[in-house]
């Protein structure tokens, strides 16, 4: 008698027969040549369901005992994915085309391009910042000038602010990144619903700018350090809900707003509205009772490990800029927390 398997299945029914001239099964092979395909798939269809069981009920459990082992990996990288990066390239002697060629070594996914003191870059190196990071993978932002009021008494200084950021939005554009982050306002001893709809009237005017040029740039106000900007977590999620602008939450600013104290878990709920994925920026934090002092390095409050841990029960898709004075040193750390929570990081975005 014939050993191959498709002579032994032609005395079988009908459906074997199909199955034979259809596929060449190589589980058949390492079972026994002789077993008849249907079986073979029966067997595989059993294994396979067996150990997907096992996986999801014996193994899921076991991933918070052993959280930095492969089956927390496997169980829950899944829809969620965190980009980790710094603000600017002032660590890379300052060259944003540096910063975006050294990154994926280091392991890092992203980088917020720093126009905090003026906009030096123009729009023929944004394009080549573009190029070079079509190469690289890497998620870039940009954070407009400091030097920004949207709801300033002088109508100069409005339009010069609308200026930098709409600038900042030009050079996103050829770079290829987004969100565009800035401060919005200063209260400037205005009533706060005042500049809340002047700040508001500027977002829509810009946004109507953006729009007409064809740009792919999302404008994100920050939530602020200080009490004298416009900026609280309610605020900024006002502009967003009456503007349709995108946000970026800087939970070390909240935490100085609030003198040390801040919820991330109730943080986070409040934002859950947010379909896309998040922008937020990290860093320690000094601050007085006007707010922030200033920013410093992550080992301080808030903690980044308690901020870390509400994102991942929420499963929250994130960019996470290091704003600390060692930005990508601190990005790297952030990238060890999340590591150890069992969160892996994708090479590609
Ligand atoms: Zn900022």
């Amino acid at each position: 008698m014939s050993t191959n398997p498709i002579a032994i299945n032609a005395s079988g029914s009908v459906w074997e027969k199909y199955l034979s001239s259809r596929m060449e099964n190589p589980f058949q092979k390492i079972i026994n040549p002789h077993t008849p395909t249907s079986v073979s798939i029966t067997i595989f269809l059993w294994v396979s369901s067996y150990l997907s069981i096992f996986f999801s009920a014996v193994l899921r459990p076991l991933r918070f005992f052993f959280p930095a082992n492969i089956i927390y990996i496997a169980c829950e990288n899944i829809n969620m994915k965190i980009l980790l990066g710094p603000a600017g390239a002032g660590g890379f002697d300052g060259s944003t085309i540096e910063g975006v060629r050294k990154l994926p070594g280091l392991g890092l996914q992203t980088m917020e391009v720093q126009f905090s003191h003026g906009i030096a870059m123009g729009n023929e190196l944004a394009k080549k910042v573009g190029l070079e990071n079509k190469k690289y993978n890497i998620k870039l932002s940009v954070h407009a000038p400091f030097f920004i009021n949207l709801a300033s008494k002088e109508k100069k200084k409005v339009e010069e602010s609308k200026k930098r950021i709409l600038d900042s939005c030009e050079r996103a554009h050829f770079m290829g990144a987004d969100p565009v982050v800035f401060h919005p306002a200063y209260f400037g001893g205005v009533e706060k619903e005042k500049v809340f709809q002047a700040t508001k009237e500027a977002i829509i005017e810009m946004q109507g700018f953006i729009k007409r040029k064809g740009w792919e740039v999302r404008l994100a106000p920050e939530t602020t350090g200080k009490h004298s900007a416009l900026g609280s977590l309610d605020e900024t999620i006002r502009l967003v809900k009456e503007t349709g602008c995108f946000l970026c939450v800087d939970p070390a600013h909240l935490f100085a707003r609030g003198y040390g104290k801040l919820d991330f878990g109730e943080m986070l709920d409040r934002l859950k509205f947010i379909k896309e994925p998040m922008h937020f920026h990290f860093s320690g934090i000094e601050y007085t009772s006007k707010g922030e002092r200033n920013h410093i390095v992550l080992d301080h409050s808030p903690d980044f490990m308690e901020f870390a841990k509400e994102l991942v029960k929420r499963k929250i898709s994130c960019t996470i800029i290091s704003e600390s004075p060692i930005t990508w040193q601190d990005s790297l750390k952030m990238k060890r927390v999340f590591e150890g929570m069992g969160y892996r990081f994708y090479k590609e975005i």
